[in-house]
């Protein structure tokens, strides 16, 4: 069953587009990986589904979620969907989580906001603390953001997440700002609570074979717009898309210390200043003069003209 559909969706500020012709689905439980470099649309996709988009911002195209499309719903329906049935985890907890009230206060505010009361949300939360493997609960209920670790109040943050029940949760770089080790065990924890309890995701990251660990079907956007959707366990022996190759390519090894992306040669496209054919055409070693005047279609899982080619 659908749970979330974008259908053609474009988001530009004044002329200038920043998402385009952007059509992916995400079934019940399903999670779908959206990866590509930064500034390529994927937290725009993403705060799409919530409408938490730059002011100004023109949308064209739907996203709908349970079929219903979100320009539709109105505040009411945004709030209660953003409330109860999605869910976020973004990069930075510290900016999510207000500094000066404790790690309870914040774990419970939904809860009381749907009318439980006080001793019943700080069980609750409690019991989603240990879950996502936060020791010592009722301690950390009473502590502020400053006194836990980073790798602590994002597991602070995923239990208020699944605490909801929310049907999807969308993760915008979850472990950037964290160590490797840490990140690892955030993402491990992330990906057992969504499996257990079969919620959806939407999993941004710049890393593709984290990416295909954790979700069922990946989309590789680049320059606003997705170029390859495919079923994560094929992404080996499947990926045709140029740029998708080159990401493959691009082991973690060869990357300089203190560069956190995967290198591809050249310098990534920005949607406002996208040519009128391919958008990897100035990067792509295959690229011949239709790819720089006519925009390849998706033909199976990819947009390009010379799928068979490349293969
Ligand atoms: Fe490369 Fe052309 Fe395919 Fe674009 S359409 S990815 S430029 S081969
Ligand atoms: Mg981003």
């Amino acid at each position: 069953m659908t749970l979330l559909e974008f259908e053609n969706l474009r988001v530009s500020l004044g002329d200038r587009p920043i998402l385009r012709n952007v059509t992916l689905s995400v079934a019940a439980g399903e999670a779908v990986g959206l990866v590509g470099e930064s500034g390529s649309g994927k937290s725009m996709t993403v705060r799409s589904v919530v409408r938490l988009l730059p002011e100004g911002a023109a949308v064209t195209g739907a996203v709908r979620f349970e079929g219903a499309d979100i320009a539709s719903l109105g505040a009411a329906g945004l709030r209660r969907m953003r409330s109860r049935d999605v869910a976020m985890v973004f990069q930075d907890p510290r900016a999510v989580v207000n500094p000066v009230r404790t790690v309870g206060d914040f774990l419970t505010e939904v809860l009381r906001d749907q009318g439980v009361n006080r001793a019943d949300a700080l069980r609750k939360a409690a019991g989603s603390l240990s879950e996502v493997g936060v020791d010592d609960a009722s301690r950390r209920l009473a502590q502020r953001p400053y006194e836990l670790s980073g790798g602590l109040l994002q597991r602070v943050v995923i239990a208020a997440a699944l605490l909801t029940e929310p049907k999807l949760i969308l993760a915008d770089e979850p472990t950037t700002a964290l160590d490797v080790t840490t990140q690892e065990e955030v993402v491990a924890i992330l990906d057992e609570q969504r499996r257990r309890r079969s919620v959806a995701l939407m999993f941004i990251t710049h890393d593709l074979e984290l990416a295909a660990a954790v979700c069922d079907r990946i989309a590789v956007m680049y320059a606003g717009e997705i170029v390859e959707i495919l079923p994560a366990d094929r992404l080996h022996t499947e990926a045709r898309h140029p740029y998708t190759r080159a990401l493959l390519g691009s082991r973690p090894g060869t990357v300089p210390p203190g560069q956190r992306l995967r290198t591809v040669p050249g310098v990534p496209q920005s949607a406002l200043t996208a040519p009128p054919g391919c958008v990897f055409a100035d990067r792509c070693p295959h690229a011949e003069d239709r790819c720089r005047d006519t925009r390849p279609a998706f033909r199976g899982s990819a947009a390009c003209h010379l799928l068979e080619e490349v293969r």
